[in-house]
């Protein structure tokens, strides 16, 4: 069976930045289930699937464009401290949640002074060109519950709160 649309794709990947740098794998714990199509993968490896199938192994190249898109300046933002009262050890690298016109995201504490702290809302891998390693392990049609939820069930159905 090949992949196309609305196929469940279980695979093992490792990612790495162009220096050879490895920078996550699934192949040290459990394998993705996706739902090609779906747009849970960043878009250049998704686009790669198509075709593929079961015991497939291959290499992708996805610019950043296709990945997590480029650097932005103005996600970058000096915030005055107080607005982090009672958040305690913020220090350089700290992620925290936080509330923007996009909706929830996820910031990273860069720069820590008596005043203000700076926060880079970009995404850690925002302008880096990235290199998958990709196994295709299963591919199966989904079900319509699955389909229905935009995700892959595992065995015993659901385990998501749709509420
Ligand atoms: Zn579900």
């Amino acid at each position: 069976m090949k992949i196309t649309d609305n196929k469940v794709v279980v695979l093992h990947y490792a990612v790495s930045d162009s220096e050879d740098t490895l920078i996550d794998s699934s192949y040290d714990h459990s394998p993705l289930a996706v739902i090609q199509g779906s747009h849970y993968l960043i878009p250049g490896l998704e686009a790669a699937l198509i075709g593929h199938q079961a015991g497939d192994k291959f290499d992708v190249a996805v610019s950043a464009d296709d990945a997590y898109g480029q650097r932005e300046d103005g996600f970058v933002q000096s915030v005055p401290k107080a607005m982090f009262a009672g958040i305690e050890d913020l220090e350089v690298g700290s992620q925290l949640r936080a509330t923007t016109d996009d909706g929830e995201q996820t910031v990273i504490v860069i720069d820590v002074n008596d005043d203000e702290i700076t926060v880079d809302g970009n995404h850690p891998l925002a302008g880096i060109d990235l290199k998958f390693d990709v196994e295709i392990l299963e591919v199966r049609d989904a079900t319509e519950e699955e389909l229905a939820h935009g995700h892959v069930h595992g065995e015993g159905g659901c385990g998501h709160n749709h509420d």
